[in-house]
């Protein structure tokens, strides 16, 4: 380990999230607001895992300005009440990655929220596309949680 303090790398505007937000990638949008954007991660580890994100260019936790992360949580929140209604959940698991060696793999900051059954152990991480039909219709019952 050095004691040399290190440098965020930069932001980088062609990441996967931020085309996404840019509508150049299609993505299952569950909210949006003027800094937050919410939408469902094409790989889910349970039913409902959401991605909520800031419109800032924030590349994770060691580079968001106060203001955004701010926004970003209360987003989080929001989602974490509305999976559990629209998905009869018993809780919520929310994780943030910052950095490769925190396994973070796309770089713009993200909290998964990610909804949770009783004795349901989480899929692991990145591993099955869901059926676009089938995220299609968890988003719906999310939007409507949401604005219920
Ligand atoms: P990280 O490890 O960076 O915290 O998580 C990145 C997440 O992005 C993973 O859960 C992965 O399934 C998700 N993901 C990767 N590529 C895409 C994509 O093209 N669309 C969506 N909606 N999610 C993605």
């Amino acid at each position: 380990m050095s004691d040399t303090p290190r440098e965020t790398p930069a932001y980088d505007p062609q990441n996967i999230f931020a085309k996404i937000m840019r509508g150049e990638i299609p993505a299952f949008k569950v909210y949006e607001d003027d800094r937050v954007f919410a939408f469902l991660d094409i790989m889910p580890r349970a039913p409902g895992h959401t991605l909520v994100i800031p419109k800032a260019p924030a590349r994770n936790i060691l580079d968001i300005a106060p203001d955004d992360l701010a926004a970003v949580a209360l987003v989080a929140q929001k989602v974490a009440k509305a999976g559990i209604a629209a998905f009869g959940a018993d809780g919520v698991t929310l994780m943030q990655f910052s950095e490769p060696a925190s396994g973070q793999e796309v770089y713009h900051l993200h909290i998964h929220v990610i909804p949770r059954v009783d004795g349901v152990p989480l899929k692991p991480a990145a591993s099955v596309k869901e059926d676009m039909a089938v995220l299609a219709e968890h988003a719906e019952r999310l939007k409507a949680a949401l604005t219920a």
